[in-house]
């Protein structure tokens, strides 16, 4: 089938590879040019495990290919995904300009049938909205060509997403259309499971699944953060906490990993959409998840804190060695990454910073621009003179530490474990300070 993917960034990069390398001839448009001409030339523009090898695979057997040209793209697929950026506006609320731009698009060149997909996470109405967009476009030039749209909501996570793509949980479609619930069908068969996998239903239903998946674990994130921070205060072990709940089968173990704070391009963003659109569509207050809202953005200090308490709020000159700058491992993605609160806020009292994260330097550069951070090229170097050193993403590459090398290097051999990395055996007996997040500190 011809599929074109409007927006290749994380999520349309990923499903535009997985379609092509599932037999589909798979055109991929940006509005961003530069982007365009690096991926025809092969060159990848994000980090993200196994993408590089399959994107590449693919594009020399001619099934992956790139434009920016509008046209030419809406006159390839059969198949049109909306993969566009969904961004936070200041109310809160997601703004689908992009998406409505590329659905405008559309319409301006469709010359014959088409499933427009909305992948984007998008609020509840959205497929509505951009039916009426193309209807209102052809209207205008006078055409009769048929069109539905689906709501094809994506769950894939960074640093997993290949994984998460090609053996998905489940697929959800939000169709009233039968004859294109079946192409989306076909299109997903070599992914799913089983035929249970497949989960289809109303667009509403579907725009808000998405919300609600995101928001629950949103929630579990912040749920298990709070009973650490009360751990902390009672002298309980999160982890042991943790290992007790989680091995009940109705609960899991799975985000329950307490830490300093979810950030990233989806939670934050859509947690807030889903309280505006509460608010907006039903005059619904939405309480557990603003709790969790607050829960997070308290969070997202509580390395602050805790180094600014331990140094008794003297951060001057203090030298301070981060691992972790992404928001989670296995991405370069800096999106609300919570190192970008913590570093602002430790430069703002005076302290230095010798940063290292094994992708996202490049991001982190253009993120913090402006900003006297020392980008070192592995863990190690950060750690020459350091008075602590902050593990801020869990990356695997910091989960076993050197002690010589702490003991050698650093100024005072103090660790703040914002992710619990750390076996905190490996730190008995030894002359480091060891500051985990709702554990005892072994000092
Ligand atoms: P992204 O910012 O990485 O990529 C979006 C791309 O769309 C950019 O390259 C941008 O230049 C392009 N674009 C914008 N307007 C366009 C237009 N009119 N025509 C063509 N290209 C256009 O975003 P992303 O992380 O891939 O997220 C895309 C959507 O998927 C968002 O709604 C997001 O919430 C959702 N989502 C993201 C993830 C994730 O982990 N990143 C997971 C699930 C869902």
């Amino acid at each position: 089938m011809n599929i074109t993917i409007i927006g290749s960034g994380y999520v349309g990069l990923v499903a535009a590879v997985c379609f092509a390398d599932s037999g589909n001839n798979v055109l991929c448009l940006d509005v961003n040019k530069s982007r365009i001409k690096k991926l025809s030339q092969g060159i990848i523009p994000i980090y993200e495990p196994g993408l590089e090898e399959l994107a590449l695979k693919n594009i020399k057997n001619k099934r992956l290919t790139f434009t920016s040209n509008i046209k030419k793209s809406v006159e390839h697929g059969d198949v049109q995904f909306i993969c566009v950026g969904t961004p936070q506006s200041e109310d809160g609320s997601a703004d689908i300009n992009y998406v409505l731009s590329a659905a405008s698009n559309i319409a301006k060149y469709m010359n014959r049938d088409k499933i427009i997909v909305n992948k984007s996470t998008v609020p509840v109405g959205s497929a509505g909205k951009v039916s009426q967009t193309i209807k209102e476009i052809l209207e205008k030039r006078n055409l009769d060509i048929k069109y539905s749209v689906v709501s094809n909501p994506e769950f894939l996570r960074e640093g997993t997403a290949l994984k998460d793509f090609l053996y998905p949980d489940r697929v959800v479609i939000g169709s009233s259309d039968k004859s294109s619930t079946k192409v989306m069908k076909d299109l997903y068969k070599k992914f799913i499971k089983n035929s249970k996998s497949f989960i289809a239903m109303d667009p509403i239903s579907a725009e808000l699944t998405k919300y609600a998946a995101n928001s629950l674990l949103a929630c579990r994130i912040s749920f298990i953060n709070e009973i650490a921070n009360l751990s902390e205060l009672i002298g309980a072990d999160i982890e042991e906490v943790k290992r007790g709940i989680g091995s009940d089968s109705r609960i899991g173990n799975s985000f329950l990993n307490a830490g300093c704070g979810y950030g990233g391009s989806c939670f934050p963003k859509d947690v807030a959409a889903l309280q505006k659109l509460s608010k907006d569509q039903a005059g619904m207050d939405l309480k557990i998840i603003k709790a969790a809202t607050d829960v997070n953005n308290n969070q997202k200090n509580i390395l602050f804190k805790k180094i600014s308490k331990r140094f008794s709020g003297r951060l001057k000159n203090k030298s301070i060695a981060i691992w972790g700058l992404s928001f989670k491992p296995n991405t370069d993605d800096m999106r609300e990454a919570p190192s970008i609160d913590l570093i602002t806020k430790l430069i703002s009292k005076g302290a230095s910073i010798n940063a290292y994260d094994p992708e996202a330097t490049k991001e982190a550069k253009r993120v913090f621009k402006g900003l006297p951070i020392k980008y070192k090229n592995n863990k190690n170097d950060c750690l020459e003179g350091a008075d602590a050193l902050v593990i801020v993403t869990e990356w695997d590459d910091f989960k076993d530490i050197d002690i010589e090398k702490i003991m050698n290097l650093m100024n005072n051999p103090i660790i703040f474990d914002g992710r619990n990395i750390i076996n905190s055996t490996s730190i008995n007996g030894t002359q480091i300070e060891y500051h985990p997040i709702g554990k005892p500190i072994i000092a």
